[in-house]
């Protein structure tokens, strides 16, 4: 229904650590599957636009922090296939580069402050509550129709991995994964690198969302949040320069950054066994290293 060609190869990284162990690193790039649409959040959107079609509602009413990805990629999406976009904003009222963006694709902002954020039903049931046309879009996209779209990444490998890793916000991407994985028999362990302090809470959240068993294949790895989200540290900075400048991949504090830091620790760490494929997913989110570009300044 919502038809939509995109790219995301699958590259090899070569790096010591990973060569010297008898290990492969591969990467694939969803971060070229769209701009603003990017990464995770097309995979993520694609099921959630066909049920808001399906039951005729034409506005997709969603929720986030000004630097949100899933706030950009809504209000893109929503101009690409005819949906009117509204964003209730976590926080006083701000304007920066990815708000703007959001504006410019049309989405209406609502700044609301944290107290009221918290109960997101009830702010969409107080202001469009009355509007047959609203759709309800939980923050970051939560939902089984997201995780639905996130385990299509599965049934683009073209060869088998030990491991893949992805970071987790949510645990939407995650789960998908996993889910996808346990319908076939790969022997494929899905890792989710915690980008938020607190990880633990994420293997429920997963476990909601996987109805195939594949919470059984998860391994959440919480050690790796750099003192919350959205918080880094240079060690954090250095690597991300360092994996930037070796790759021409650019990768970022959020999510991203954090997701490599954590694999190439393990690798260093003898957590992989000789031989062992992993693939890192790059789930994009590029635009919001515009409000972090000054830390990466080495
Ligand atoms: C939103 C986002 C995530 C988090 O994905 P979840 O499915 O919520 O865990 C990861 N990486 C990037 C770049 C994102 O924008």
């Amino acid at each position: 229904m919502f038809p939509f060609d995109f790219y995301s190869p699958i590259e090899p990284l070569d790096f010591p650590i990973f060569r010297e162990k008898g290990l492969t690193l591969h990467i694939k790039r969803d971060d070229l599957i769209h701009p603003f649409i990017s990464g995770n959040k097309w995979r993520k959107l694609k099921y959630i636009l066909e049920d808001a079609a399906n039951q005729r509602r034409t506005h997709l009413v969603t929720f986030g922090g000004a630097w949100s990805n899933h706030l950009l990629a809504t209000a893109c999406a929503g101009a690409k296939f005819g949906f009117k976009t509204t964003a209730f904003v976590r926080g006083e009222s701000v304007s920066n580069a990815n708000l703007s963006l959001c504006a410019l694709f049309g989405m209406e902002l609502r700044f609301v402050d944290r107290a009221a954020y918290r109960d997101k039903h009830a702010l969409f049931n107080q202001a469009f509550g009355g509007e047959p046309t609203a759709y309800f879009v939980d923050e970051g996209g939560y939902s089984a129709e997201a995780s639905k779209g996130c385990g299509e990444i599965v049934s683009e490998l073209s060869q088998r991995y030990d491991h893949i890793f992805c970071a987790a916000g949510t645990g939407t991407t995650l789960a998908g994964i996993a889910d996808a994985l346990a319908t076939k028999t790969l022997n494929t362990r899905a890792h989710g690198v915690s980008v938020l302090s607190g990880g633990n809470f994420l293997y429920g959240q997963v476990a909601d969302l996987c109805s195939q068993g594949g919470i059984d294949l998860c391994t959440l790895h919480t050690d790796y949040h750099f003192g919350g989200y959205a918080k880094t540290k240079p060690e954090l900075n250095v690597f991300i320069s360092y994996f930037c400048q070796k790759t021409g991949i650019l990768i970022e504090p959020v999510y991203t950054g954090k997701l490599c830091y954590a694999v190439f620790d393990l690798a260093r760490a003898g957590y992989f066994a000789d031989g062992d494929k992993i693939l890192l997913i790059h789930t994009g989110g590029l635009v919001g290293i515009l409000g972090m570009e000054k830390s990466l300044h080495a």
